[in-house]
């Protein structure tokens, strides 16, 4: 394994905010070996990438992060060394645009309605964005507009739980993706699983369900997970037979403490999902 790889970033195909080729051009820069690009819910960016990789001698993984729930609970899961041409997964991708597309329209009437704040006028600006649409880029455009001095304010004001623009959405079922997913890729991992609220208990039978149905790791190496978050997901990935995985989930350079690129190297016992792919 390389030393710095990435198998965990967005670009502006979905909420990141760099090109995929601005994207790996700032790879490069750090040393990073190894790139997945894994935009929300699309593999838009995925030829740009690869190209890019390509010029800079850049191993390229195509990927994806798929929005689903679990429990009424959303849940991430990751797909490594996709089938791009995969008609399942195309299928699934349209599905998730036209929920979201419909849950931006719902959120400007809520802002509109609820908020009295231009609505209607935000989820157009969202959505001109192009790419996969995601609540981010209506943080964006409610700072752009005045709403927010910046786009966590803009989540705690207007769009999170309880304010005036939150509309809830269905994600597909986990356990009904993952036969696609799965089917559809080298790997799946399971997303940052140390972000979700859930009891332990809950956690270990995310963990099962997941792996019953394919799945091959989880994330265990990410910016911002404490050591202590560490040491569970890994006695976690150890008790279900599961692999690792390392990912940035880098989004934007104004963030400086997570760049893209993380170090390989793995807890104890843990199988590196990067042999699952080999020849990829
Ligand atoms: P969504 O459209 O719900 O998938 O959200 C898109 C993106 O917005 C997520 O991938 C996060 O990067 C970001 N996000 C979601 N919820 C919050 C929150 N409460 N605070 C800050 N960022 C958030
Ligand atoms: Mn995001
Ligand atoms: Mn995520
Ligand atoms: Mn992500």
């Amino acid at each position: 394994m390389p030393d710095l790889i990435d198998l965990h970033t967005h670009s502006n195909r979905s909420d990141g905010v760099l090109s995929p080729t601005a994207l790996v051009a700032r790879a490069a820069a750090r040393g990073v070996s190894l790139l997945a690009l894994t935009d929300h819910d699309t593999i838009e960016g995925c030829d740009e990438a690869r190209t890019a990789c390509a010029g800079v001698g850049i191993r390229f993984v195509p990927g994806i992060e798929l929005s689903t729930q679990w429990r009424g609970q959303a849940i991430h899961v990751i797909g490594l060394g996709v089938d791009t041409a995969s008609p399942v997964l195309a299928a699934q991708m349209d599905e998730v645009a036209r929920r979201r597309h419909e849950r931006m329209l719902a959120i400007g009437e809520r802002l509109a309605s609820r908020g009295r704040i231009a609505g209607r006028e935000i989820a157009a600006a969202a959505l001109a964005a192009g790419g996969i649409p995601t609540r981010m880029h209506l943080a964006r455009a409610l700072v752009a507009q005045g709403y927010a001095d910046d786009t966590q304010q803009a989540f705690d004001k207007w769009l999170g739980r309880g304010q005036p623009g939150h509309v809830p959405i269905e994600w597909p079922e986990l356990l009904d993706v993952m036969p696609h997913l799965a089917g559809a890729c080298r790997a799946t991992v399971l997303a940052h699983p140390h972000r979700y609220r859930l009891s332990g208990g809950a956690l270990r039978q995310l963990a099962a369900d997941f792996t019953a149905a394919g799945g091959a790791a989880l994330e265990i190496d990410m910016a911002g997970m404490s050591p202590g978050d560490r040491d569970r997901i890994a006695s976690l990935a150890r008790r279900q037979g599961l692999a690792g995985s390392a990912g940035s989930d880098f989004h934007d350079p104004a963030v400086p403490w997570n760049p893209p690129g993380r170090f390989a190297k793995l807890a104890e016992g843990i199988a590196p999902v990067t042999e699952r792919l080999d020849d990829a």
